[in-house]
């Protein structure tokens, strides 16, 4: 049996914007990652909910908003050593609630369109899971002294080569002194 905290800090699925916008409601609360099939297919592994600080509200020109952030951590491969590497992603976000493009064209620049069925229904799951998808790096690495990754052929732990290579920027410098 799940209990009350469990239920009551879990992410609703499908929502009724056009309502929660009207009564400012808020969300501080959790999705299970593994049940986003788009993020779990783009990552290694999801080895944390989706944690989700969100508020329904209307501000002082009358758009509907959907603003507030979300942050998770996924293990992806780094792009230098091709290891695990387990990334903290974060989130923020101002979104316009929409019924069609025409709403969409309307909105202020600052905000991002999402656009809600004719009952002003939104999967709020997925609306979250776009927000970490767009998040993820293009090219995640391990962080600097991390990363397993060594020069094919170099020596670890000697940078005297690297040294002794001319610097593109000395050689233009001296040009200039000339
Ligand atoms: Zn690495």
């Amino acid at each position: 049996m799940m209990s009350r905290t469990m239920a009551e800090a879990q992410l609703p699925k499908r929502v009724d914007a056009i309502k929660l916008v009207t009564v400012s409601q808020q969300f501080n609360a959790d999705i299970d990652s593994k049940q986003l099939t788009r993020l779990s297919e783009a990552v290694e592994d999801c080895v944390a909910p989706v944690h989700c600080e969100i508020r329904f509200e209307r501000d002082q020109e009358k758009h509907r908003l959907l603003q507030g952030s979300c942050n998770t951590s996924v293990v992806m491969i780094c792009q230098r050593c091709l290891g695990n590497v387990t990334i903290p992603v974060e989130s923020s976000f101002q979104l316009g609630l929409v019924f069609d493009d025409d709403q969409a064209k309307q909105l202020p620049k600052r905000f991002e369109p999402v656009e809600v069925d004719e009952n002003g229904q939104l999967d709020l799951w997925s609306v979250m899971e776009d927000e970490v998808l767009l998040a993820l790096p293009m090219f995640p690495t391990h962080p600097e002294g991390d990363c397993q990754f060594k020069q094919p052929g170099s020596k670890p732990e000697t940078t005297d080569s690297d040294d002794k290579r001319p610097n593109p920027f000395d050689v233009l410098a001296k040009l200039k002194q000339k």
